[in-house]
């Protein structure tokens, strides 16, 4: 009797502090809104989490009388540690172009403790789970699963692992289809025949993992992003049908909001690469079969400049748009970058920042970047802004840009054909700031760099600029 109390009673305030961390989760969100207030955002949702890993831990003590079990504290705080110390350990060491592939191995752990979580309340249940439960438990392994797999290639991809980008699938689309197949019919079959649990719920596990690997392994080029926000919106979906099957409001709510906050933003991604989101989930886009790009490069050759040609052009200039890319961020030269912008505004020279949705190496990557380096936002133009402005833009300046420069995407037949890109080619003059010839994300040639109105400042991205602003300070002395 005494114990059925504490139970509920336990059951009542974990209720009350999940509800707790799940608001928190919501204001933390609504904070992450915008670059200024982000932090405090971040800051409450992870208070939120610490909450409610703390409940859940205490819940695990109580309801199953663990205080006397010195193998499950010890387990139990051997996990907490080794988490926490992993999590602040690659948080604090990741840079920030690295965070992409830190986001996909996150997704992997959370796909895959979310499909053990849904895999454990399916097998350990005591006598036939109900119908209700076998759904939301059975959609967690399959989503889980997928994400598990897909996030660990993905993950690989952006990493640069020569093999995993090397890896290639012909005849993608039907071994897509057979393992979706394959994947549904065994959930369906675990809800059909519940007394064969282990079998149906072992099969499901092993054919989503496999249709994780096929839905990732041939997507490449400068595809990646849509791909990484639709396996963040299916880390979320697994959280969340985890939470339904063991009722936890907390994993409900987490989960509801990545999953949500990742389909929005997988549409919003695959309009900004022009990619129909359901091409995408059929795997049916892409660098394909491990393409690198067409092997025919562009005519012409490229023409070199030097920082004090370029401070010329740019003093004399009466409008210049600058084009950041994942070079900026790779060069952290986002403040020499912000510093030039300030001497030519003072100059006299209308300055302007364009902005790719997909710039960099993940969404948003250059509105960050230039926050960081207090460029102010309304200098910041999307795409559908700042293209018609080109031709007027007496200089761009394209500093580590490659792809979201490129005029192939204005012709079929390569990996980022049909991807929207900035019209830095109709402007009357461009500079590129660029180490060497290497290639973009997507692997293929740029035919901006051989244009006739292109010129080259190959360097170091912050070197460079430090040269730039040199020279303009003394043309301006
Ligand atoms: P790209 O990766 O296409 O090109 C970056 C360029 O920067 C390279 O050509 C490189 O040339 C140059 N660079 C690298 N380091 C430096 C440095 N220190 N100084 C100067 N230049 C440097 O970048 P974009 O921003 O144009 O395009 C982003 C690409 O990444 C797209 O294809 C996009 O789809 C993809 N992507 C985007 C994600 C997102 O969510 N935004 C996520 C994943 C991928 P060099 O080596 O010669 O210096």
């Amino acid at each position: 009797m005494q114990a059925t109390t504490t139970a509920s009673a336990i059951d009542i305030v974990a209720w009350f502090v999940y509800l707790l961390a799940a608001v928190m989760f919501v204001m933390g969100l609504h904070y992450m809104n915008s670059p200024k207030t982000a932090r405090k955002g971040n800051f409450i949702s992870a208070a939120g989490m610490v909450i409610a890993v703390v409940m859940a831990f205490v819940k695990l003590f109580v309801q199953h009388d663990l205080i006397h079990s010195w193998v499950a504290i010890g387990l139990l705080v051997a996990g907490i540690a080794v988490g926490a110390v992993a999590g602040v350990w690659s948080a604090k060491k990741v840079k920030m172009t690295d965070m992409p592939q830190l986001v996909s191995v996150f997704n992997t752990v959370g796909g895959g403790a979310a499909a053990l979580v849904a895999l454990n309340d399916i097998l350990a249940a005591e006598g036939t789970p109900a119908l209700v439960v076998l759904i939301t438990a059975g959609l967690g392994v399959m989503i889980g699963s997928v994400t598990f797999t897909g996030s660990l290639i993905a993950a690989g991809k952006l990493q640069g692992i020569g093999w995993v980008k090397k890896l290639s699938l012909p005849g993608k689309s039907v071994w897509n289809v057979l393992f979706a197949l394959l994947t549904v019919a065994s959930l369906v079959m675990l809800c059909v025949m519940p007394g064969q649990r282990l079998l149906w719920s072992v099969l499901t596990t092993v054919f989503a993992l496999c249709y994780g690997l096929v839905f990732v392994i041939p997507i490449g080029g400068a595809d990646m992003p849509v791909v990484i926000s639709i396996l963040n919106a299916c880390t979320g979906t697994a959280v969340a049908m985890s939470g339904l099957a063991i009722d936890n409001v907390a994993l409900i709510v987490a989960g509801a909001l990545v999953g949500s906050a990742g389909v929005t933003l997988s549409v919003l991604m695959s309009k900004a690469m022009n990619r129909p989101l359901l091409s995408v989930l059929a795997g049916g886009f892409g660098g394909s079969d491990g393409a690198a790009g067409s092997a025919d490069g562009p005519e012409g050759t490229m023409k070199e400049t030097s920082a004090d040609d370029l401070a010329v052009q740019l003093v004399y200039a009466d409008k210049v748009i600058f084009v950041p890319g994942f070079g900026l961020a790779q060069a952290q030269a986002q403040r020499e970058l912000a510093d030039l912008g300030e001497l030519l505004k003072e100059h006299g020279v209308e300055v302007e920042y364009a902005i790719h949705p997909v710039a960099g190496r993940m969404p948003g990557h250059m509105n960050v970047l230039l926050a960081e380096a207090n460029v102010p936002y309304e200098e910041l133009v999307d795409l559908d802004d700042i293209n018609p402005q080109f031709p007027s833009a007496n200089v761009s300046l394209v500093v580590g840009a490659n792809d979201v420069t490129n005029p192939a995407a204005r012709k079929p037949g390569t990996p980022v054909s049909g991807m929207p890109i900035l019209d830095v080619d109709k402007s009357q003059n461009v500079v590129v700031m660029k180490r060497g010839r290497g290639k973009g994300y997507a692997g293929i040639e740029n035919e901006l760099y051989f244009e006739p109105n292109t010129q080259m400042l190959f360097g170091d991205a912050k070197a460079g600029l430090q040269a730039v602003i040199a020279a303009v300070k003394e043309l301006l002395a």
